[in-house]
């Protein structure tokens, strides 16, 4: 994987840099010690490190504002970074960048139970914001597996999912609000408290804009009320196609499940080993399906799974008789992915989304390309949304085997785009999956996206060589056909 080459007169400049950061951000908020840095450099996509040039700590929005004005100035690059939970290497640093950390962004800011919503900073963790409002019977939906530790700025930059977001929507869905710094120190907001926005839907482009178009710097999220009831049907299949399947009718019979996970019988048991969540160990693929709403509800839709369910050959079917159960159904899938840490030295987590029919199909390939590339692969997954989440285990100390595990994970994402599906579900591209945005993107498609790119950035200072497979200057993507020396519309402004 190339990364744009580091401009060694940034380098140089290092020190000019740290100083500059120092007054803007006294005390311990600047770290420049090679040692300090080392904890920052890669997030969870480990396979690619890189120290920072420097890492910057603010404290409020006028730091941001004042840091991203001066690096504005100067031409010096910047990377955005949450928690650095990201699976695809979206706040990997730069040699030649300043890493902005935004974990002191900690704070619930409001809580407003009237209009269902709570304004928060961005380096409130995920989880954080439920604990705030569940003592009066509120949660925040999207709910990433990483939810204890990611942060919601991240949340906002990655479009997060979760296990609720089949029904509850992912981020997108439930953002209502942000502040944000744009590359040039402007502070500016998108959205607010209520439900929608005069003109262009910009909110909606800053969402999954994985840290390229500004700095977020506040979040406001809609907040729900807890649901009645809720019951899990633990449901284990003799083969992965018959679980795809299960999926497929479920959906197909028109029930909308709060969750509807899988699992592979390689994942099921690394979880059970590590959790003893009472997983069966004698099947191929586990379902999990979760329904919430009145309790009379829950009961019709659950009898209806569980017919299903045994339609499809269902050879075991349990239903939770306790929110303690429901809770231990969840917590093998919860922790599926450190389950899985356990029995690979390394692994790389994939994320591409198809559509349902396409599930048993996709299942079955990817098992032969495992056989190709000579890997194992568990499967742990959002089967409701189609979002499928292969853990490639691999042993990095092994030559070889991380090119073929990206080889293998190259195969499965070209796989997805094949059966008409797309790239990312919901760990965004970063620079895991930026050299294959042309599997799924026409050179056209990508410099119009682009374009949005250089509306908000033109210099091109935030988060370079993420996304994009190519760096093109803003200037070539506003190159015109220019007849007898006149440009047409001479009034719109050019980028
Ligand atoms: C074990 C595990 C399980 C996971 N499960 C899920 C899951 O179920 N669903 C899911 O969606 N993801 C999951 N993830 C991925 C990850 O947690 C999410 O992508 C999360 O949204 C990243 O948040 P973060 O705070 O760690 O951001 P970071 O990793 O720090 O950054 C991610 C991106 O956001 C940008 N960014 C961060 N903060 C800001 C900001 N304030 N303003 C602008 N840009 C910013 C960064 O530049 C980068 O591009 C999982 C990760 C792990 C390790």
């Amino acid at each position: 994987m190339l990364m744009p080459p580091p401009d060694q007169g940034t380098i140089a400049r290092r020190s000019e840099i740290v100083e500059a950061l120092r007054r803007i951000v006294p005390g311990e908020g600047v770290i420049a010690d090679e040692d300090e840095l080392r904890a920052y450099d890669c997030d969870a996509l480990t396979a690619y490190k890189q120290l920072p040039l420097v890492v910057v700590l603010p404290e409020n929005t006028e730091q941001v504002s004042r840091i991203l004005k001066w690096c504005h100035a100067k031409g010096v690059k910047i990377v955005p970074r949450g928690a650095g939970t990201s699976l695809s290497g979206g706040s990997l640093p730069l040699a030649d960048a300043v890493t902005i950390g935004m974990g002191r962004f900690n704070r619930i800011l409001d809580i407003d139970f009237e209009n269902r919503c709570a304004t928060v900073q961005p380096g409130v963790t995920n989880l954080a914001i439920t604990t705030a409002v569940a003592h009066a019977g509120f949660y925040y939906a999207p709910d990433p597996s990483s939810q204890i530790a990611c942060s919601i700025g991240g949340n906002v930059a990655e479009n997060a999912g979760g296990v609720h977001c089949l029904k509850y929507g992912l981020t997108t869905n439930n953002l209502l609000g942000v502040e944000m710094v744009l590359p040039d120190g402007e502070i500016v907001r998108l959205g607010g408290k209520h439900l929608d926005a005069g003109g262009y839907d910009l909110l909606g482009v800053v969402t999954g804009s994985e840290g390229m178009l500004g700095i977020v710097t506040e979040v406001t999220v809609r907040i729900l009320k807890k649901p009645e009831t809720a019951k899990a049907v633990l449901m284990g299949f003799p083969t992965s196609e018959a679980g795809g399947d299960c999926v497929a009718a479920i959906i197909g019979a028109g029930i909308i499940p709060a969750g509807l996970e899988m699992m592979d019988r390689p994942a099921i048991h690394a979880a059970e080993d590590f959790v003893h969540a009472g997983y069966p160990l004698d099947v191929e693929a586990l379902l999990i399906c979760e329904l919430d709403g009145p309790a009379a509800e829950v009961e019709h839709l659950i009898s209806r799974v569980e017919a299903i369910a045994r339609d499809h050959g269902a050879s075991e079917l349990r239903v939770s008789t306790s929110d303690e159960e429901r809770m231990r159904f969840w917590a093998g899938r919860k922790a599926a992915f450190p389950a899985v840490g356990r029995i690979s030295p390394d692994y790389l987590c994939m994320d591409g989304t198809i559509p349902r029919r396409a599930l048993p199909q996709v299942l079955a390939r990817m098992q032969e390309m495992a056989q190709t590339h000579a890997l194992r692969v568990a499967n742990v997954f959002h089967a409701g949304d189609g979002n499928l989440h292969p853990l490639i285990l691999f042993d990095a100390n092994k030559p070889t085997e991380l090119e073929r595990a990206e080889a293998f994970g190259a195969d499965i994402l070209r796989l997805c785009v094949e059966v008409g599906g797309v790239l990312t579900g919901e760990h965004g591209v970063g620079v895991e999956k930026r050299d294959l945005m042309p599997v799924m993107f026409g050179e056209d498609d990508i410099k119009q996206q682009q374009r949005i790119k250089c509306a908000f950035d033109p210099e091109q200072l935030l988060n370079p060589g993420k996304v994009y497979p190519t760096l093109h200057r803003c200037a070539e993507l506003g190159r015109l056909h220019v007849t007898g020396g006149r440009l047409p519309f001479p009034d719109i402004p050019r980028f």
